[in-house]
């Protein structure tokens, strides 16, 4: 397709679409009330994450946290807990480091241009694209993976999905057709569709608003658009995670390197063929009785992590300890973590 012809295409795109969101638009909280930073805080929460997952940790975050003050006020161990099961925790702390800003250099108000938006922390092209139009109506598109694969599939085009220049591109051609007045809507439309038709497994064609214009349709090549990168085989390691119980309670204490820097953790260690006897002396635990073991694997964006969950009863405590109760009310723990928690509550609950 020429580029000429790409954008006769994109033109006859806004009127089709903006009807069928009308009627088909899912009613979502973070829709009710658009500003600026309820729309920031579902778009860094639906990076990575399901809508339907999203829902109730959204719902709970702007309760506790209703304004970009309170964001930058929170306590980091408050914060990290909000956001626990969400994972990629830069995230967060990102968005607490932009709130700051906004708070000292904007006095609590949040700038409305795409390019000064784009200085905050953790806000890339998207983000900021996505608070622009919808938030205060301007029209800047927002290219994400949805829209990526509706317009791969609209036009054939064969460009890789991880091409930053041809998003770029995209960005720019598709923030010309922006009809004016429906900047908010015409964002949203584009990630429903993507969301709720034009999926990646299975696109709806027959009910989609953009079939008479599709070449992926005329030609039944859906399942070749997007074009995705090739997938490098994921570095293994294996780890130990160590359930360390005294009188006090469980060893809890913070990475200080690698995945998960910076967050809590059940005391871990990669191994290089070292026995568990000797990562437990390292932190002078001499005596000690295995209670109970189990293998689990999680998986990160590069990493596979092949755990052996291992819980000792310890007479002294290497690290800060903290009881069952205070770990699941208080304390923040990343999801390879989590599934170490679940052995103790089981064995609690006599499973
Ligand atoms: S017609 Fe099918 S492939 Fe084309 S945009 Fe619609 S859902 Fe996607």
């Amino acid at each position: 397709m020429t580029n000429l012809e790409e954008r006769n295409l994109f033109e006859r795109i806004p009127a089709p679409l903006l009807s069928w969101y009308e009627a088909n638009k899912r009613d979502l909280p973070w829709r009710k009330n658009p500003t600026p930073y309820e729309v920031w805080v579902s778009e860094i929460m639906l990076q990575q994450t399901r809508v339907e997952a999203v829902r109730e940790y959204y719902t709970r975050f702007i309760a506790a946290l209703p304004s970009v003050e309170a964001l930058a006020a929170c306590e980091e161990e408050k914060l990290l807990k909000l956001w626990e099961g969400l994972g990629y925790y830069s995230r967060v702390r990102n968005m607490q480091k932009a709130a700051k800003t906004i708070v000292i250099e904007y006095g609590g108000k949040f700038p409305e241009e795409i390019e000064t938006l784009k200085t905050l922390a953790g806000i890339g092209s998207y983000t900021a694209g996505a608070i622009a139009s919808i938030a205060f109506g301007k029209a800047t598109a927002a290219v994400d993976g949805n829209v990526f694969r509706v317009i791969a599939r609209l036009t054939e085009n064969s460009t890789v999905i991880s091409d930053l220049k041809y998003r770029k591109y995209l960005e720019t051609e598709l923030s010309k057709i922006y009809p004016k007045g429906r900047e908010s809507q015409f964002t949203q439309s584009l990630f429903e569709l993507g969301a709720l038709v034009c999926k990646p497994l299975s696109p709806a064609c027959e009910r989609c608003p953009l079939a008479k214009l599709c070449k992926a349709n005329e030609n039944g090549s859906q399942r070749l658009f997007p074009v995705l990168p090739v997938k490098k085989a994921k570095r293994e390691q294996d780890v130990f995670v160590f359930l360390i119980e005294t009188k006090e309670g469980f060893c809890i204490r913070r990475r200080e390197s690698g995945v998960l820097k910076g967050m809590n953790e059940f005391p871990s260690h990669v191994s290089y063929g070292e026995s568990e006897k000797e990562v437990l002396n390292g932190w002078g635990v001499y005596a000690f009785t295995e209670k109970k073991r189990q293998k689990f694997t999680h998986i990160f964006t590069h990493i596979k992590w092949n755990i052996t969950c291992v819980w000792v009863e310890a007479d002294g405590a290497p690290f800060d300890t903290y009881h069952l109760e205070e770990i699941e009310a208080d304390i923040s723990l990343p999801t390879a973590f989590k599934q170490c928690l679940k052995m103790i509550e089981k064995d609690k609950i006599g499973e």
